[in-house]
């Protein structure tokens, strides 16, 4: 047994994500598609890197260039790939410590093939190409002048073309968009007479079409976030079989048990995040209060493991309907969360992280485990300053 860390605590079991790890890997490689395991939701946390790559995972992707340095600083080895269009600003960075980055803009792709050069470090590309989502990518039509530009540059080698669907619109893959994807390819390797090793079809929203498709037609990648940490795909959030659900554990304290009446006698203002609240009137009740609130977690997305409801949340209480319960101040209750309240749990410097092991990992692989210690290790990154 780990001895028990302060409330609010989030509660990593690396066993589980290890498993979920192992089990994509290899159900999306038994079709040829190989995975680049997002860490964003954990903040690039080098313990969960490590379980990945112990799990046969061998490419590891997140926006921030700063939790990719965090982990190649940590010792993790794989393939490090920055999955969102780089910032001007830290193109120097990216091509520091990232292997490949996805691009949508010529004049970013240009000032990596200057850095790139200069550093004598190569550097892959994977252009995003636009297929309904309408966040990143580059419309198919402006795909050729991107591409023949990209071809033409120093330092940069394009390794691939892809897409990112389900995110910003929740327009699903689908037969035709994934087909487009793959006419694209096949275009685009006939025409420039080009290998493009890399054709990667969207993220977790992409597994029933998946294990449904007959054709995975020239799709061999995705990028995979939410199914290996919480088991779930993305377009329901239904379950994956055989997958843990509950690798996070969102842990708080009771501090007030009281009767009291569910709804106010008298309201109608607006609270103290400019909403109107609406209350259901269920009479007195048994309300618990825990010491945990917005600025912690996305309210919305935790589920309590016992039988008690979520009524509300300020900053900093939560308020409960405790029923039953078995409950008293100084309780703990636990909550499953989704992928946003763990985002935010994570990047909470009030949520202390406890890691429960999957096997013994390295003393010298040290976790910043808040959001100061986070930043403090951003701040040591030099502003770039590349042609
Ligand atoms: C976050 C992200 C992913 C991973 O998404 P999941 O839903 O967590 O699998 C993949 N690609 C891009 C570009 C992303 O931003």
């Amino acid at each position: 047994m780990t001895t028990r860390m302060g409330a609010p605590r989030l509660e990593i079991d690396l066993g589980k994500i290890g498993h979920n790890a192992r089990a994509l890997h290899r159900l999306f490689g038994a079709r040829g598609v190989s995975v680049t395991a997002v860490t964003k939701a954990v903040l690039g946390s080098p313990r969960v890197a490590e379980v990945l790559v112990e799990n046969g995972i061998t490419a590891i992707g997140d926006p921030q260039i700063e939790n990719i340095r965090r982990m190649k600083e940590a010792g993790i080895e794989a393939e490090f790939t920055l999955i969102r269009s780089p910032m001007p600003s830290q193109t120097r960075q990216v091509v520091q410590y990232a292997d490949i980055s996805l691009n949508t803009e010529l004049g970013v792709i240009k000032r990596l093939s200057g850095c790139a050069a200069e550093k004598g470090k190569p550097h892959g590309i994977i252009l995003m190409v636009e297929l309904g989502d309408l966040r990143e990518g580059i419309m198919p039509s402006e795909l050729g002048e991107t591409l023949e530009e990209t071809l033409e540059l120093n330092g940069v080698e394009l390794v691939g073309i892809g897409t990112n669907l389900a995110c910003y619109s929740g327009v699903k893959p689908t037969e035709e968009n994934m087909g487009e994807l793959s006419a694209i390819a096949d275009r685009i390797r006939n025409r420039y007479g080009i290998p493009l090793e890399v054709i990667s079809g969207g993220n977790s929203a992409n597994y029933q079409w998946f294990v449904s498709t007959p054709d995975l037609g020239q799709i061999n990648h995705l990028r995979i976030g939410e199914s290996i940490l919480l088991g779930r795909e993305t377009l329901h959030r239904d379950r994956i079989p055989g997958l843990h659900t509950d690798a996070f554990t969102l842990v708080a304290e009771v501090i007030e048990l009281k009767m009291k009446p569910s709804a106010p006698a008298d309201a109608g203002c607006q609270d103290a995040f400019g909403n109107r609240p609406v209350f259901e009137d269920r009479g007195t009740i048994r309300k618990a209060i825990l010491a945990i609130g917005k600025q912690d977690v996305e309210v919305a997305g935790m589920t309590p493991r016992i039988d008690v409801e979520v009524l509300g949340a300020t900053s900093d209480h939560l308020v409960l309907d405790a029923k039953d319960a078995d409950v008293r101040v100084g309780s703990e209750i636990a909550f499953d969360v989704n992928y946003s309240a763990l985002l935010r749990a994570m990047a909470s410097p009030y949520v202390t992280k406890q890691y429960r092991d999957a096997s013994p990992v390295p003393a010298e692989i040290s976790v910043p485990v808040s959001v100061p210690e986070a930043l403090a290790q951003i701040c040591e990154a030099q502003v770039d300053s590349c042609p």
